[in-house]
């Protein structure tokens, strides 16, 4: 078949090809447990669901601006006065069809062929490939110290005259950290200093635990709204467990939306009406949702690193943030269970029936990325499970589903 080039060097996603891989054991029957999956299993919140019922009765329902209907763009500005203290115009909103195509829209309009583009390791699997799908060049920083944490140092290290953007998650999918006030403020001064995009990428900027709070990063732009080089990118799907719904915005300066806008007018024309109706929905609606979902995001991440204390030499970061953590599993990567953790995760599934995501996907290897997005039995049993696939002082029999299976191998 021919495909470009370019489109044959795009990686498929390797949650959504897990994803897959486990949906079809299930069909089989297999009593798999997802450890891998980004979202939460909530049910949308009740003001979502009577805004998207209400456009839906009505029965008009068309395209809408290209860059949001005025009412959610309205409900965003309240949004981000709230929550980031920094009141904007709706000409600094775009909305797109979730916080992936607000990023994709972005990079579009930011980036030339060969400019490249600094993101941090771990980092989202997505942004790679999608700064090579513009013929950009992603750099990748790994802190010197092995850490989580890169240094402001690590990150000057990589900066040329090519350099157009930085990217920034914080709290971290995949680790789950928050990068400290100081790093945060640092890199925005650095950043506008150089005139380099400082590309905030918030969506779980209200996942946090134990009391935490995350900065908000216009605090340390000196610049004003139509000047700053402060790009925030949010969306309703991790803050309400909305991932099916699709949408996200970035807050930028008016110039810059408006090419953004262009490039969504010739895209997408437009996110969905019905779905910006349950955004704002959910915007305005009592935020009690925010909380029901940090706590237990909280209560499970307790669990898992209660959970992963069992496994000797596994070492993991305490997550203050996100449903996700990124243990280290290299003290368990030898030639009878794995050499690396593509190879790890994937004995995961056949011998244990678990779904983990390779760490290597997010740049870092050796480690696995674990989801704890969902329910507590599921992540005690799928511990045990994998305790019982490696560890060679655990019992080796176990019970998976109705099944008593013998570990051979170890
Ligand atoms: N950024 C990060 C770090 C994410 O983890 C995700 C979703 N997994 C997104 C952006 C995309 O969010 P949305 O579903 O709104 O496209």
């Amino acid at each position: 078949m021919s495909v470009s080039q370019l489109a044959r060097a795009i990686a498929t996603s390797p949650t959504m090809k897990l994803n897959e891989e486990a949906r079809l054991l299930r069909e089989r029957g297999e009593p798999v447990i997802h450890l891998g999956i980004g979202e939460p299993k909530n049910k949308a919140p009740i003001p979502a669901i009577l805004g998207a019922a209400a456009k839906l009765q009505t029965g008009d329902i068309k395209y809408s601006p290209t860059d949001g209907t005025p009412s959610l763009k309205k409900a965003i500005i309240r949004y981000t006065e709230e929550n980031y203290d920094r009141v904007v115009g709706p000409e600094n909103v775009i909305v797109s069809s979730g916080a992936k195509q607000s990023i994709f829209n972005l990079l579009y309009a930011i980036l030339n062929p060969q400019d490249e583009v600094i993101i941090l390791a771990p980092y989202w699997v997505s942004y790679p490939e999608m700064v090579k799908m513009l013929y950009g060049v992603p750099v990748i920083v790994t802190s010197e110290d092995g850490t989580f944490y890169p240094r402001m140092a690590d990150i000057e290290r990589a900066v040329t005259g090519y350099t157009k953007a930085v990217i920034i998650n914080s709290p971290n999918n995949p680790s789950g950290v928050i990068f400290p006030d100081e790093f945060i403020a640092q890199i925005v001064e650095f950043c506008e200093g150089k005139n380099i995009y400082c590309i905030m990428d918030d969506i779980y900027h209200k996942l946090v635990f134990d009391g935490r709070r995350t900065p908000s990063c216009f605090r340390f732009t000196r610049k004003d709204p139509e000047n700053t080089k402060v790009i925030a990118i949010n969306g309703i799907a991790k803050l309400y467990g909305m991932t099916g719904f699709r949408i996200g915005w970035a807050i930028a300066p008016r110039q810059l939306v408006e090419i953004m806008t262009n490039v969504q007018s010739q895209t997408t024309s437009c996110a969905s009406v019905l779905l910006q109706a349950a955004a704002e929905g959910a915007l305005l609606g009592i935020q009690g949702i925010v909380d029901n979902l940090r706590l237990h995001c909280q209560n499970n991440r307790d669990v898992v690193m209660a959970e992963l204390a069992t496994l000797p030499g596994v070492k993991c970061t305490k997550p203050q943030g996100t449903f996700y953590c990124l243990p280290d599993f290299r003290a368990y990567l030898h030639p009878a269970v794995a050499t690396d953790s593509l190879q790890l995760s994937e004995f995961l599934l056949k011998k244990a029936m678990v779904v983990t995501v390779p760490g290597r996907e997010f740049g870092f290897e050796g480690h696995l990325r674990l989801s704890y997005a969902g329910g507590v039995k599921d992540l005690q049993e799928g511990i045990a499970r994998i305790k019982w696939a490696i560890d060679p002082t655990s019992p080796n029999d176990i019970f998976i589903g109705d099944r008593k299976l013998l570990r051979d191998w170890l």
